[in-house]
């Protein structure tokens, strides 16, 4: 919000240290809101290209056994009790933090779709590769104020592939997460099965375990301003009721949040919590999240739906309150610049995007470890001609 310079890239030289930095970077991009606050910019509808699945052991399926039914508690009978402590932590199976998956998995989806790919040939050479929590943290980054973050950059045959790099401060704090928060992450998935059933029609079991190895994720074909767009998200749960069942439109996004009491409360939640909201719903084309509010006691006793596309109307006339056009606008102009910094096609070449709140986007290069993150499967077998028959097993199933 406070500006500082006000130029649109400012040139700045960085100092060099590590050895394994190749070249002097010569431009950083600004982050204050006032620099981007233009008209709405172009945005295609999402549409899914396929999906994936993560099984509780973490493996890859290509298809859809991980998604779930949005099955709600009824709306006449009584108000819904749920306790979001119960089952931690015996009941509770949490995804290794450690492993560094990268792009690994939506690689492999599009390793085994690339033959299929719509948008004509050479669609994907013009396109960046992401996940969507990667594009999320870009939306959000005008008006962030704590965590900064990093994003690794590789062009290879020409497509722009961005893979997030965990920031040493964010690891520290992860390896210091305090028992509080760690409960708090279970209370968000123990959430979600309460709401969701395995299979349409059916009742949530929310005597079992929660294993948040397990992930269905939707992979969507967008387009923001000139940048054609390929990424994943994981959904939370299908809506067999919703008006359309053509995904992503009947995805829905479950959330948990502190029950408020005063409007003081609610304020700041419209500012900074529906904010991540509506980024990460935005993108993919998620219509709904729909919201739990917890007690002091962890319960759930209220449920709201929140409509993606009516999130802004609660900040729209709050001088405090964040704007859509501000970070779609910031998202391309990073696009933009990442577009027009990483020239050079190397799949182990990197350049590092940088950014901590209060300052400029900068940008490092490297070559190799640590920072390369296309794995040699995935180059290799792109290397390789096209399957001339589509739909051949790949070699690796
Ligand atoms: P989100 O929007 O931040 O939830 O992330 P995405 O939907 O883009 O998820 C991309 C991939 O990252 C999926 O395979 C998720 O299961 C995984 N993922 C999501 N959040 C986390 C996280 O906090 N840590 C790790 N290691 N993986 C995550
Ligand atoms: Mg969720």
């Amino acid at each position: 919000m406070e500006p500082r310079g006000t130029k649109r890239r400012t040139e700045k030289l960085e100092i060099t240290e590590p050895r394994n930095k190749l070249a002097y970077s010569t431009s950083s991009l600004p982050t204050e809101p006032a620099l981007y606050s233009g008209p709405f910019p172009f945005y295609r509808r999402p549409s899914e290209l396929g999906c994936f699945s993560l099984d509780a052991q973490r493996q890859y399926h290509g298809d859809a056994r991980a998604l779930r039914y949005y099955s709600p508690p009824p709306t006449n009978g009584p108000g819904p009790e749920f306790d979001l402590r119960d089952g931690y932590p015996d009941r509770y199976l949490p995804r290794d933090e450690e492993v560094r998956e990268g792009l690994d998995h939506l690689l492999r989806w599009l390793l085994e779709h690339r033959g299929q790919l719509e948008g004509g040939p050479g669609w994907l050479a013009g396109a960046i590769v992401t996940w969507r929590g990667h594009l999320t943290k870009l939306l959000t980054t005008p008006y962030e104020r704590q965590e900064g973050w990093q994003l690794a950059a590789s062009r290879f045959q020409g497509t722009l592939y961005l893979s997030e790099v965990e920031t040493p401060a964010a690891r520290a704090q992860r390896l210091a997460r305090p028992p509080l928060l760690r409960e708090l992450m279970y209370m968000g998935y123990k959430f979600e099965q309460y709401m969701c059933a395995d299979k349409p029609g059916g009742s949530p079991d929310p005597s079992g375990e929660v294993n948040t190895n397990v992930a269905f994720c939707s992979v969507l074909r967008g387009r923001l301003g000139n940048h054609p767009l390929l990424f994943s998200g994981e959904v939370d749960c299908t809506d067999p009721q919703a008006p359309s069942t053509q995904p992503p439109t009947c995805y829905v996004e479950l959330k948990t949040s502190k029950e408020m009491y005063s409007p003081g409360q609610w304020r700041s939640f419209y500012r900074h919590k529906l904010l991540k909201w509506w980024a990460q719903s935005f993108l993919p084309g998620v219509p709904k999240v729909v919201a739990g509010f917890r007690n002091p006691e962890g319960f759930v006793c209220s449920l709201k739906t929140f409509p993606t596309m009516e999130m802004f109307e609660h900040v729209r006339n709050d001088r405090d309150g964040w704007n859509p056009s501000v970070c779609m606008n910031f998202c391309a102009a990073f696009l933009s610049f990442a577009q027009s910094t990483v020239v050079q096609d190397d799949s182990r070449l990197v350049h590092l995007f940088s950014w901590e709140p209060g300052g400029p986007v900068t940008v490092s290069v490297h070559r190799d470890a640590p920072y390369a993150f296309l794995p040699m499967w995935y180059v290799e077998a792109m290397t390789q001609d096209l399957p001339s028959v589509p739909k051949t097993p790949s070699p690796t199933e």
